[in-house]
């Protein structure tokens, strides 16, 4: 039996981006959510913490005055390979950098302002649909609410049924670092590596942000030590070796996610309604996971509102939402891991970079496919 009385509207099961911009949006509309975050805020996350400029009238209208906390404005790309060529473009749309762990935390406040209920230190363990209500099975105790929607990233919990293509998908971890060195606010690189690539770029506070994807054999080559890995791999780029012996390191340790896929997962699954990541997950070189899972917590509030208002159907809100996702992220996802593939090979890359340095409409054209248009 449930322990805690309340019939919530909508729980959220992971209080990351998509989370919290859906728990907001739904509190604005006037509707009860609480919102279960298995960590504390604040936290860190690994993430390039690069956020496309097609989120930032959103997250302001959310309440997040993001123009008075002085951040990057990340107008300028270079793209290097292991040779040393490094290819520049201009980013028409741009970026700005916040770490997440600022963010997150911004946002959470900005949600517990708006009534919502977040129960940190809270993981979900499983969910139970009886009569129509679901029972939210947590840490914390037993809940109740009409609706669920899973916003708990890339790695889906054990009560969610996965889908079995991921098994044969290559498997990549990510590290993060926050560091302090010489470099133009204004810009990101992406340096490429064997089997990866690196993104610096500045974020708040006067730091900057150095995170890789890399596939698990290369660590796993180098007896899953990260640091020999480095030194062997990632040091072949110039541009990296500098990063990684002339800047100070601000964590004790490198931040780590392993077993990472990317693909299209499912919008709707064992009665859940799914969203960021647990949708579908972009590569990082393609950019802005971040802003789809905000985009995506529009589409899904605008449609539960409609739901809550009885002007469409659970069928159709099942329908629409499985169709305006698909629209919007279905090809940028594919599209995404393509152009990763053509990356992270030393002589195929350089080659690449060469071409498009020669091609500046080709290389405008595939960076306008990878930013969406504001929303
Ligand atoms: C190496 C790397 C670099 C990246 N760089 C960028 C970048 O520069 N720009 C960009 O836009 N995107 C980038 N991304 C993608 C971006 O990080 C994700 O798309 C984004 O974080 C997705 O947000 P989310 O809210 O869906 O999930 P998350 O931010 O992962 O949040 C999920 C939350 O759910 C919680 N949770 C999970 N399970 C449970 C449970 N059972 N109970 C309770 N809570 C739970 C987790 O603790 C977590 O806080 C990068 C990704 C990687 C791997």
């Amino acid at each position: 039996m449930p322990n805690q009385q309340k019939l919530y509207d909508c729980a959220i099961v992971g209080g990351g981006l998509a989370g919290l911009c859906l728990a907001i949006q739904l509190a604005k509309l006037n509707h009860s959510v609480v919102l279960f975050e298995k960590n504390e805020y604040p936290f860190h996350k690994v993430c390039g913490e690069y956020i496309s400029n097609e989120s930032y009238n959103f997250l302001e209208n959310l309440g997040l005055p993001l123009s008075q906390l002085n951040l990057p404005n990340i107008h300028q790309l270079g793209i290097s390979s292991t040779k040393g060529f490094m290819l520049e473009a201009n980013l028409k749309l741009g970026a700005f950098g916040i770490s997440r762990y600022t963010l997150d935390y911004k946002l959470s406040l900005i949600a517990k302002q708006n009534g919502i209920n977040i129960i940190e230190n809270c993981k979900v363990n499983g969910i139970k649909i009886i009569n129509d209500v679901n029972e939210i099975n947590t840490t914390n105790g037993v809940y109740t609410s009409k609706i669920v929607c899973g916003s708990y990233g890339r790695h889906a919990p054990l009560f969610i049924d996965k889908n079995s293509k991921l098994a044969q998908l290559p498997n990549y971890i990510g590290v993060k670092y926050h560091i302090k060195t010489t470099f133009n606010a204004n810009r990101i690189e992406l340096h490429n590596f064997k089997n990866g690539y690196c993104g610096i770029s500045k974020i708040n506070n006067d730091t900057y942000c150095l995170c890789y994807l890399t596939t698990s054999k290369n660590l796993k080559d180098n007896g899953n030590d990260i640091k020999k890995m480095e030194e062997t791999i990632l040091f072949q780029n110039p541009y990296l070796k500098k990063y990684f012996t002339e800047s100070e390191f601000l964590f004790d340790k490198p931040l780590t996610v392993s077993k990472i896929t990317f693909n299209k997962k499912q919008t709707y699954s064992n009665g859940i309604f799914l969203l960021g990541d647990a949708a579908g997950a972009i590569v990082p070189l393609c950019g802005n996971g971040m802003s789809m899972g905000m985009r995506a917590s529009k589409l899904l509030a605008n449609l539960l509102h409609n739901y809550y208002n009885s002007s469409i159907s659970k069928n159709e809100l099942i329908n629409s939402y499985a169709t305006v996702w698909n629209q919007k992220f279905s090809s940028r996802i594919k599209r995404g891991y393509y152009i990763q593939q053509l990356l992270g090979k030393n002589n195929l890359t350089h080659f690449i970079l060469k071409c498009l340095n020669k091609t500046p409409k080709l290389l405008q054209k595939i960076i306008a496919q990878t930013h969406g248009q504001a929303f």
